[in-house]
């Protein structure tokens, strides 16, 4: 008789499958087999010398990416939400409050994750100005999503890191939408601390997220009187483990993932070889072209100023008369290829597309368009 009760489950005796995708929702996006085969390298230790160097190359990746001369840059293990919860524990202590602006779901997922530390207020369009919030409730933060993927709009943000610094407040900017996609100068533009996803423009697998700490977070967050409530997340261990704190030895906090540090560390070699401004260029040259298609072909965008549209993520007004779900469905099915509905509070409202990092180019953005066009040709369309 054997002694284990729970028997060896059935489906774990099958293969692996996995379907090719054209990955064209909000992200993740396709992985090229070059960043592919960086990942299939083999597993070193987390504190081997290698490894110091590839997270040493990061480093270097990230810097560029975000056109910052900060030291305290590294790339957390976990995914943008690890990146949201790094930057938000570590500047936050009880008795502090934080100012998010709201302007889709990101601004409320920061704001809650606020709450659990310290006290939080959400700017929407309808509440103060900027400046008079800053100077009425104090906050010691202030987070914006620069591509605030659940809309579909760009932020701008020069001017802003300069007005909050004024009032001794920190400026935090998510950039998991748009970093690659769209201008962004960290230091430039006064941001203290920033953040990004490995899973979008960048076309590596979901897994890391690079963030960036400027002086100013860095002051705040080492003098701060109580230990952050994230032990995982604690910058004091982070600095130590990527070698940003000067320090001559590195200790051991958590097993760093490195098969997806390789990934990384190829999808930011691909960015440097193309030249980041070249890539902000291709990403707006695409999502006009895809702009156009879809409006000629009777499709209304929902970001309505120009200016304000995310060249990474479209989102589309639903379109009248369809289930959305039919059409998203019906596309992954014919297609084989993922567009996706809202999120938050664009659920109902809009169709996502997302075109990012290699999958932004005008094959894709026809694809995409030839897949519409066949989705509203077949869907059922109601008469009322
Ligand atoms: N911020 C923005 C703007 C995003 O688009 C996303 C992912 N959709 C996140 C944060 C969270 O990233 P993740 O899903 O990798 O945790």
């Amino acid at each position: 008789m054997s002694a284990v009760s729970v028997p060896p489950p059935k489906r774990l005796q099958k293969p692996l499958v996995v379907p090719h995708r054209h990955m064209f929702g909000p992200g993740p996006s396709n992985v090229p087999p070059r960043i592919l085969e960086a990942g299939a390298n083999p597993v070193i230790g987390h504190m081997h010398p290698e490894i110091f160097e590839i997270m040493n190359d990061i480093k270097s990746g990230i810097q560029y990416l975000f056109q910052t001369q900060n030291n305290m840059t590294l790339a957390v293990s976990g995914t943008g939400h690890t990146a949201m919860e790094c930057a938000i524990f570590n500047t936050v202590e009880p008795g502090d409050s934080v100012l998010t602006a709201v302007n889709g779901i990101w601004g409320e997922r920061a704001a809650e994750m606020a709450e659990r530390i310290g006290g939080s207020w959400r700017l929407s369009d309808h509440c103060l100005i900027l400046s008079q919030a800053l100077l009425k409730y104090r906050p010691a933060l202030f987070f914006l999503a620069h591509g605030e993927s659940s809309t579909g709009v760009l932020h701008p943000l020069d001017g802003i890191g300069q007005l909050c610094h004024k009032y001794n407040c920190l400026f935090l900017v998510d950039s998991v939408a748009s970093l690659g996609g769209a201008p962004l100068y960290m230091d430039k533009q006064g941001i203290d601390i920033l953040y990004t996803g490995s899973q979008k423009v960048l076309n590596a697998p979901p897994g890391t997220a690079p963030i960036s700490f400027s002086e100013r977070a860095c002051q705040k967050i080492f003098n701060r009187k109580s230990k952050p409530v994230s032990f995982f997340l604690d910058l004091s261990w982070l600095a130590n483990y990527w070698g940003c704190d000067g320090k001559a030895s590195r200790t051991y906090h958590h097993t760093g993932p490195v098969t997806a540090f390789y990934s990384l560390r190829e999808s930011l070699a691909v960015l440097v070889e193309e030249g980041l401004e070249n890539s902000w260029d291709r990403h707006q040259k695409v999502a006009e072209y895809f702009h156009r298609g879809l409006e000629s072909m009777g499709l209304k965008l929902f970001v309505k100023d120009i200016k304000a549209r995310l060249p990474t993520v479209t989102t589309i007004v639903a379109p009248r008369g369809y289930n959305w779900k039919d059409i998203t469905s019906y596309i992954m099915k014919t297609h084989n290829l993922e567009i996706s509905g809202g999120l938050g509070p664009s659920v109902g409202l809009v169709l996502r597309v997302g075109l990012m990092g290699r999958n932004s180019s005008k094959h894709s953005a026809d694809m995409v368009l030839a897949a519409l066009k066949d989705a509203l040709q077949h869907c059922h369309k109601s008469k009322v």
